[in-house]
Parts: structure tokens; sequence; C-alpha cells
């Protein structure tokens, strides 16, 4: 089936850089949140984006004006009836996506993918919240989506290898590089290999090997990364690597993936790192 128009649910930081890549590439997008002021806002910020665009000789004036007339905001979820593919980005909130999830599958035609972009959550469980589970698949963009060359897609349990075969093929027409996760596991390749790191980070700091700014320099240098553990736990924010190494402590039955304590203080201080306005490794001291 072809895909002209995208439902994208949840217009914050994910959601907008999606609907931005459907825009750009020339989808219809309809995007859903729930208040009118994030919609907005998720508009301006994909305008501005845009702009940056044509003034990198990315696109042209009328290229950018066509692309955001792509976009429409709603409330109202029954408007993504008509969309050819749903990519759901709300909150990392299992019983929220599982709603929404089940809402979608009564809405939306029976033949339509519906993804989730969840960074953590299990995609078998999701789809079991509709009546198509094998129409059900993880597409995981990475923050900024505008940006991160990245898409792993994700199978369940019960997804099929055309589902597979068509979110891989939507994100490489975004101009992504795609990998398919073939197993629904926890923190899928990216973050399960960047939360091992993390709390190796946090170990050798609180073991007193070394500091921060040494195990950034020396992880940025020695592995040739552009950002070292800790700047990069500011950047997402340290209230998300707290949930996400609890989360996989959880799934896995396996304390060593816990927060580390450094962490869980921080958070208990309410040191949320850059996203949310807050402080981390840097900005804390
Ligand atoms: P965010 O908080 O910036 O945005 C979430 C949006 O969902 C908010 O605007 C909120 O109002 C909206 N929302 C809540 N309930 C809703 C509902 N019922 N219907 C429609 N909208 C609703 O979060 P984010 O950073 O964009 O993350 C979204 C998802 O993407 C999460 O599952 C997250 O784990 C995943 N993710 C995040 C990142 C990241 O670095 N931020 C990277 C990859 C994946």
């Amino acid at each position: 089936m072809e895909i002209r128009k995208i439902g994208v649910v949840g217009a914050g930081a994910m959601g907008t850089g999606i609907a931005n890549l459907g825009a750009m590439n020339g989808y219809e997008v309809i995007m859903r949140d729930i208040d009118m002021s994030f919609v907005d806002n998720s508009i301006r910020s994909m305008a501005k984006y845009m702009e940056r665009s044509v003034e990198k000789g990315k696109m042209s004036e009328e290229q950018r004006q066509a692309a955001l007339a792509r976009v429409k905001g709603t409330l109202v979820l029954e408007d993504l009836a008509d969309s050819d593919i749903v990519i759901e980005a709300v909150i990392e909130d299992i019983n929220l996506k599982k709603e929404v999830f089940e809402a979608l599958d009564k809405i939306c035609r029976p033949e339509i993918i519906l993804a989730t972009n969840t960074s953590s959550m299990s995609i078998t469980a999701i789809a079991a919240a509709t009546s198509r589970p094998d129409k059900v698949c993880g597409m995981h963009f990475f923050n900024p989506a505008q940006i991160m060359r990245l898409v792993e897609v994700i199978r369940g349990l019960k997804t099929s290898d055309e589902t597979i075969a068509t979110a891989r093929a939507l994100a490489e027409s975004f101009g992504k590089k795609t990998i398919e996760v073939r197993k629904d596991s926890p923190g899928f390749v990216v973050n399960t290999i960047m939360t091992v790191q993390f709390i190796e980070a946090c170990r050798l700091l609180q073991e007193g090997i070394a500091s921060v700014e040494d195990i950034d320099t020396a992880v940025k240098l020695g592995l040739n990364y552009p950002m070292g553990p800790f700047e990069l736990m500011d950047f997402t924010g340290i209230d998300i690597s707290y949930f996400v190494m609890n989360h996989l402590a959880a799934e896995f039955n396996d304390g060593r993936w816990a927060a580390p304590f450094i962490i869980k203080q921080m958070v208990r201080a309410g040191t949320l790192g850059k996203k949310t306005g807050g402080v981390g490794f840097y900005s804390a001291k």
C-alpha cells in the first residue's frame, strides 16, 4: 500500500522531529496532542528548522512553505482515521501507549501499520492492545530525529515481514539508515549498549578512578565518540537514564542494570538534565 499520509501521535520532541521529516519528504502529516499549545509549539519549531534548511540551501522557500502546509495539527484522535501509517510518540508510559494503540486500532483502517517510537517498552505488549499485532512494530528514531541517521525497526513477537519491510522503506524514504531488531529485547540495540556504558562510566566516577571531564575526554578521544557518556546523559536528561536503567533491571531481572547511586541521588535532588531545564553532571557542580 502506498503511504501518502502519516499520522503522528504526540507533538513533543520526537513527534515534532518525525512530523518534520515526513513533511520535508513529501508526505501529508496529521499530528495529535492533548493541548493545542503543544501542537502550535511543534509547528513553530518545524518552521524554524525549515528556515535554517533554507538558509543552508537544503530547500527553497517554496519547498519550505509547501512542506509546512502539509502538516496539520489536531486534538482529535479520530482525525488520524485516513492516515496510511501512524507513528506514536507520546510519553514513555506503557499504559498510555496501550490506550493509544487500542484507540488507534478502532479508528484506523485494518490494513495500516501502527508503529511506536518507544525507547524501551515491549513492542509485543503494545501490539497486544490491538487486533492487528502483525501490523505493529517499533520505529525507534533518535533525538533530534531530523538529524540522527539511524532508525531501529523492531519486530514484536507477531510482527509480519511485510510490516518490517514497509516501516524500513518509510524510514529510508526520510533519508535514514535502518536496522532490524529481530527480537523485542528491552533497550533494543542502541540503548542496551549505551546503558552499559553509562553504568560503567558512573562506576568509574563513583570509585574515584577518574573525573567526569576525564572520562568524557577518554571516551571522545580514545573511542572517537562525538560525546562522552556524562555529556550524553546531561543532553538526554538524567531522569530518562534513570528510568531506562531501572526498566532494564526489571525486564532482565538483573540488578546489574539498576541505576547507580549517583544517578539516584541526582534524580532525588531534582537534577533532571538539560531537557527539563534542570542540571546534570556538568552544571550540577
Ligand atoms: P515529550 O515529552 O517531548 O513529548 C510527548 C508528547 O506526548 C507531549 O507533547 C504530550 O503532551 C503528548 N501526549 C501525552 N499523552 C498524549 C495522548 N494521549 N495523545 C497525544 N499526545 C499525548 O517526549 P519525547 O521525548 O518526544 O518522547 C516521546 C517518545 O519517544 C517516548 O516514548 C520516548 O521514550 C521516545 N524517544 C525519546 C527520545 C528522546 O531522546 N527524547 C529518543 C527516542 C525515543
